[in-house]
């Protein structure tokens, strides 16, 4: 394969990405792009930024061998990255702090963000009080309801929680809410986006903050594995930690990628989240053009997993390209299996891992049987699941 180097100078990746957004946002954006292009080339922005992740994150997270687990299976070596260890327990804080230093870097004392499930939203409101700014984070009211142990922990952090009554009053909600506060406050504003969707350049931005994952990968599985993974997966909601894993080895040939998106109640059903997999047709969402799963009239369609990290309609531009030129592959894992891998991962290897990151785990446990046991399989663990134990709880019928 040539040598990948994208998005291009307007931000797409083939014929997905781009900017479609209003007229009023368009200054916003270009002088977001500026400033990001002005601190990529800056050695001290880099500097700062892996001086934060080293001291406030802990990382590198490290990388581990899970020995029960794989030799149970009886095939290929299972190991995990483990993102899980990190400040606030997912991949989430090392983009928001790489957004966090770049609105200090424009003066902007004011951040703003979306969230589903919670976890951006926290991540933000840990930047906003690490780094002395003000934040407001919308979140559709529905989310607020099912989600108040994360609506608490925001508040805690000193973010106000603002309420989205619109729409499904969820995920997509909170994003349209955030865009319209952005275009009103830009001067004082800067917008934290939560995963590698939207109008250029963020799906850039935040792949090259969470990019950071797969170099430490690449530098640190010849120490702990002996040699760079066969196959490198991670699950994808709007694709973040996916492709945070995946860009540092696009061009590294011989490492297959796999992007685990969630199926679900299976994608027969047609009650799932995965635009890739599951046959969707391509759109435009939040600003960029991307798959999207939408019904016969171009709506939006209502997604379903188990794992509220991953319920979402769109996905990244650049996974969209990915998987056309077939560099990377995506698959569906259902609820089932996925809660089924959640808890083999708790007994087996003492970790609880996200529901996000069960889908990962789901499909390498299900492929690793099939290869020889000389194979590794690098699973990014993306994040913890404390957060999810009532839920796992409440499909057992208890109730914490
Ligand atoms: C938010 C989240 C995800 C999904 O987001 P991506 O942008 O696709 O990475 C996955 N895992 C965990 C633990 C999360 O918190």
């Amino acid at each position: 394969m040539e040598r990948y180097d994208l998005p291009d100078a307007n931000g797409h990746f083939g014929p997905y990405g781009g900017v479609y957004v209003a007229e009023t946002l368009m200054a916003a954006l270009d002088e977001l792009k500026n400033e990001y292009e002005r601190v990529k080339a800056d050695p001290t922005f880099w500097e700062e930024f892996r001086h934060e992740l080293k001291h406030y994150v802990g990382r590198p997270s490290p990388i581990y061998h899970a020995k029960r687990w794989s030799e149970q299976l009886g095939g290929a070596q299972i190991f995990f990255k483990r993102e899980d260890l990190n400040h606030t327990g997912a991949h989430k804080i090392s983009n928001a702090i790489g957004q966090a230093l770049l609105a200090r870097r424009m003066g902007k004392k004011r951040v703003i963000a979306e969230t589903g499930a919670g976890q951006h939203g926290v991540a933000t409101a840990t930047v906003a009080a690490r780094y002395g700014m003000e934040c407001f984070v919308y979140m559709g009211a529905e989310d607020i309801k099912r989600q108040s142990p994360n609506v608490f922990r925001m508040k805690l952090l000193g973010a106000t929680v603002v309420p989205v009554e619109s729409g499904s009053k969820t995920l997509k909600d909170a994003l349209n809410e955030a865009m319209r506060d952005w275009v009103t406050n830009v001067d004082s504003t800067f917008y934290i986006l939560g995963t590698a969707a939207g109008p250029h350049p963020y799906p850039m931005m935040v792949r090259d903050f969470l990019s950071v994952i797969g170099e430490e990968s690449k530098e640190q599985m010849p120490e702990v594995a002996g040699r760079q993974p066969d196959v490198v997966v991670a699950c994808v909601g709007g694709g973040s930690n996916a492709i945070g894993m995946f860009y540092p080895y696009i061009n590294v040939d011989g490492v297959r990628m796999v992007g685990v998106e969630a199926g679900g109640h299976g994608i027969a059903s047609g009650m799932h989240a995965a635009p890739l997999s599951g046959g969707a047709g391509v759109g435009v969402l939040h600003g960029a053009k991307s798959y999207l799963m939408q019904d016969a009239n171009g709506q939006v369609v209502e997604t379903h997993s188990v794992s509220a990290g991953l319920d979402y309609p769109g996905v990244g531009p650049e996974h969209s390209y990915l998987k056309d030129i077939g560099r990377a592959e995506y698959v569906a894992i259902d609820d089932k299996e996925a809660l089924s891998a959640f808890h083999d991962c708790c007994h087996l290897e003492g970790i609880i891992p996200a529901l996000e990151s069960s889908h990962a785990l789901a499909w390498a446990a299900k492929v690793a049987p099939t290869m020889a046991k000389d194979k590794v399989i690098l699973v990014n663990l993306s994040g913890r699941g404390d957060k999810d134990i009532n839920t796992v709880a409440g499909l057992a019928g208890i109730t914490l």
